[in-house]
């Protein structure tokens, strides 16, 4: 596919919370990045869903939106969820797990990298090494019983998690892919298993099917690790991952805790990717606490953002549009290693508005230095 006379949309979904405040600071750093490369202009287009959005149509994810989703070369999402709101059986309004489902989104890519500016977590200096990618299943794994668990006589609670070949194939695949390019840059080339294969049929199975495809990549190198013990290491010695691939659940919970090596969710990107459709959303949700006050840190969203160029730019052959991923991912280490704004989430003064002046005004310093 070429970008010739073709103007790339983008489905914008704001959604809740921070995700709104996050949101139109990323569109205007994206604007100001794609204009300065001289890349093709994109074209946003906001939709409704979410939370709020329910509590005032009934409806968290709209056929509209959840087309316009479909016909959108990518998605760039907030966050979506709220405490108060929920469905009438007391659950959580989490459209983003429905859109993973609806649009194939099989692959959680949550990139940890550390660099100057972000806060020491680990006092070991070797902790400036962190650069690894975690690789999460989002299909099926223990959120397959979302909507099937049972309570049976207010006795006994029951969810189910499934784990196919084909769901393992594919996540295992996308990770030695990633494995394979980040060898390229240098990167060791290793794709860690993390299940539990030691205490349960479905995870042994996921081991097994993991084992099969990382046979077919001789090239690189592979290891397993128990979920629990990775936690260990995840705190003890990060540096030495690679790219991690997990199950759904245990994904969902070591990328928060991945989050916190780097100094929290607002510097935590994500990508949900699947055959046909690329999602690009914070590792963040919602976060009540700060919703509302401007104090979020935009970084994740902007991160997030460079990701989804990135991945555009691949598809569709565009370089320019990488070069405006690389001036985005610059000007937040620019603005972060030289302090230009310190962001509240780690005891700086920096609020969300702040963050997003800093960052856009060291676009051109950035592009300056390259040139
Ligand atoms: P979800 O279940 O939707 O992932 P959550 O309730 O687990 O959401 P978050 O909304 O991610 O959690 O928030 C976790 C904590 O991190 C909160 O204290 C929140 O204020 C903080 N936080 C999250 N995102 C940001 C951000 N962008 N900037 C500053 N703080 C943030």
């Amino acid at each position: 596919m070429t970008m010739k006379n073709q103007t790339l949309t983008i489905a914008v979904l704001p959604g809740d919370g921070i995700g709104r405040e996050v949101m139109p600071a990323c569109l205007e750093l994206v604007e100001a990045a794609v204009a300065i490369v001289g890349a093709p202009a994109l074209a946003f287009q906001s939709h409704a869903a979410g939370a709020q959005y329910y509590a005032e149509s009934g409806d968290a994810l709209p056929r509209s939106t959840l087309a316009a989703c479909r016909a959108a070369d990518a998605i760039l999402f907030g966050a979506m969820g709220w405490p108060d709101i929920r469905y009438p059986d007391g659950t959580e309004i989490i459209p983003q797990l429905d859109l993973r489902m609806e649009l194939g989104l099989f692959a959680g890519v949550r990139p940890i990298r550390w660099f100057p500016g972000l806060p020491r977590v680990l006092t070991d200096p070797r902790a400036e090494n962190i650069d690894f990618v975690l690789i999460r299943e989002q299909t099926e794994g223990l959120f397959y019983a979302r909507g099937r668990g049972e309570i049976r006589n207010d006795e006994e609670a029951y969810d189910t998690m499934q784990i196919t070949r084909s769901g393992t194939e594919r996540v295992v695949e996308f990770a030695f892919q990633l494995a394979a390019q980040r060898k390229r840059r240098g990167r060791p080339g290793n794709v860690t298993c993390v299940d539990k294969a030691n205490v349960f049929q479905s995870m042994a199975f996921f081991r097994k099917v993991f084992d099969e495809v990382a046979a077919r990549h001789t090239e690189m190198t592979k290891d397993h690790a128990y979920v629990d013990a990775l936690a260990l290491n995840m705190v003890k010695k990060p540096w030495v991952f690679d790219v991690l691939v997990t199950e759904n659940m245990f994904g969902d919970i070591l990328s928060d805790l991945a989050a916190g090596l780097i100094g929290g969710m607002g510097m935590a990107p994500s990508a949900d990717i699947g055959e046909k459709h690329g999602l690009f959303q914070p590792a963040h949700g919602t976060a009540p606490d700060i919703a509302g006050k401007g104090f979020a840190n935009p970084s994740a969203m902007f991160l997030s953002a460079a990701m989804m160029l990135d991945w555009l730019a691949a598809r569709h052959g565009e370089q320019t549009l990488s070069d405006a991923a690389r001036l985005i991912e610059e000007a937040v280490e620019r603005t972060l290693s030289t302090k230009l704004a310190v962001p509240m989430e780690y005891g700086g003064s920096a609020n969300c508005a702040e963050m997003t002046r800093s960052v856009i005004d060291s676009l051109e310093a950035v592009r300056r230095e390259v040139a």
